[in-house]
């Protein structure tokens, strides 16, 4: 197998992996150390898992940590990400001591390997009370939330507040999420993997496959939404935008999505869906599993337009994933898919089910013009959302970090 930057610079170009070598010859050797709470499940996990091997083939001596605790902290920890997100939720004393009675235990455990570290990274609320019991620390310590902070639910926020302030700095993921805290505060969007099933090309057999699987006709124009079932993406919308396209285009339409069954909320969505749709042939409704991630991939691809049309969206990956496709997206003119869908460049912003349907119809008359934006879309993800620059950031970050110390590999790095 060639080497993994190799792989990403087939991909991000070159130029981008040159990048990220210079940048981290000043921190060829850094001891870091990423802390959260698992190694599988979840988007940080999942990014952990190629991010550490990256900063690795870079030079970094880079270690993952993760705090482990009885039912009890989870219950503690899965409250605060509840009322980070919004919910008003209570936390007894009991379970607090918990939550701080396992930091102290992992601080123990993990001690002389975190007072050594230069740069350590503390991932989410979880182990964030780390900082407090490692009294003799000569690195600097990072908060990095991925969490959405915009409106937390104010007592709990406070508490988590104290054993946030002390870090030398904190990450967010979008500026709305950042908060009024006393140290520097770093953004760093979300990526998408280009390597990841999700993301990587397919062959066009594949592609066939499941256009085969799924009933749907190559020979019609395909518009997709890929999504939970959750009235924040609108699915509804979505069909009624559909109808009134197809008045003068004999569309198809893909709703796919998953994990309504266990979610109450979901299968309430989802019958709405149903309902909506009315046994239009050319409405797939599609649930599939978690790990579908080919199967995704192949709808994104063969779809000639996607659709975000969201009314509230943190980010949506599901605009970055399409837009990675050549795919001009329909996106709703909220949160972060205003960051990706540029107006008339990578895609069209909509508000209204009229308005998507008016784009989906000019996008579907004029391929010239679509298939330009699909290119542009492409390009803009390559520049703006790819693993890489994520990974660039997190080398900005900790050279930043380390610059205030006194470290000569900086004294290099100035004069280089
Ligand atoms: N996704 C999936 N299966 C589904 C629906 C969504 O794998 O049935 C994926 C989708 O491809 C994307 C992520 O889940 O990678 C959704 O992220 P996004 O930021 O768009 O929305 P969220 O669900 O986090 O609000």
């Amino acid at each position: 197998m060639s080497d993994l930057l190799e792989r990403y610079g087939r991909v991000a170009g070159e130029e981008v992996i040159d990048q990220l070598r210079q940048l981290a010859i000043p921190l060829k050797g850094l001891k870091v150390v990423h802390l959260n709470s698992t190694k599988e499940g979840g988007g940080v996990a999942e990014i952990l898992h190629k991010l550490v091997p990256l900063m690795e083939r870079l030079g970094l001596d880079v270690s993952w940590e993760v705090i482990t605790g009885k039912p009890d902290f989870y219950q503690c920890t899965k409250g605060f990400h509840n009322a980070l997100q919004g919910q008003q939720v209570s936390i007894s004393d009991r379970l607090l001591k918990v939550y701080e009675d396992t930091n102290a235990q992992t601080a123990e455990e993990l001690r002389s390997k975190l007072q050594d570290a230069d740069v350590v990274f503390v991932h989410d609320p979880q182990p964030a009370p780390l900082l407090h019991f490692i009294e003799k620390r000569t690195g600097k310590w990072i908060w990095r939330c991925h969490i959405d902070l915009s409106r937390p639910y104010r007592p709990i926020w406070r508490y988590l507040k104290g054993w946030v302030t002390p870090y030398d700095a904190s990450i967010f993921s979008l500026p709305a999420f950042a908060r009024t805290l006393p140290h520097p505060q770093y953004l760093i969007l979300p990526s998408i993997d280009p390597l990841a099933e999700k993301n990587v090309d397919l062959p066009k057999k594949e592609i066939k496959s499941v256009l085969d699987e799924y009933d749907l006709d190559p020979g019609r124009p395909i518009i997709t939404q890929v999504s939970r079932f959750d009235r924040f993406k609108d699915p509804v919308g979505v069909i009624e935008a559909y109808r009134i396209a197809k008045k003068a285009i004999p569309l198809q339409l893909v709703l796919a999505g998953g994990g309504a069954s266990d979610d109450p909320e979901g299968a309430a969505v989802l019958e709405e869906v149903e309902r909506a749709a009315d046994g239009d042939r050319d409405i797939h409704i599609l649930e599939l599993p978690a790990d579908a991630h080919r199967t995704i991939n192949a709808l994104q691809r063969c779809s000639d337009i996607v659709i975000q049309k969201s009314t509230k969206e943190g980010f949506g990956l599901t605009v970055t994933e399409a837009l990675w496709k050549r795919k001009p997206v329909v996106g709703g003119d909220t949160g972060g898919i205003r960051l990706q869908v540029i107006n008339h460049y990578t895609g069209f912003l909509v508000r209204t089910p009229e308005g998507a349907a008016l784009r989906i119809r000019y996008l579907l008359h004029d391929r010239r013009r679509l298939n330009e934006m699909g290119v542009r879309a492409h390009r803009f993800v390559r520049e703006n959302f790819l693993l890489t620059r994520h990974l660039k950031e997190y080398l900005a970050v900790m050279l930043s970090a380390i610059i205030g110390k006194d470290d000569d590999r900086i004294e290099v790095w100035k004069w280089k």
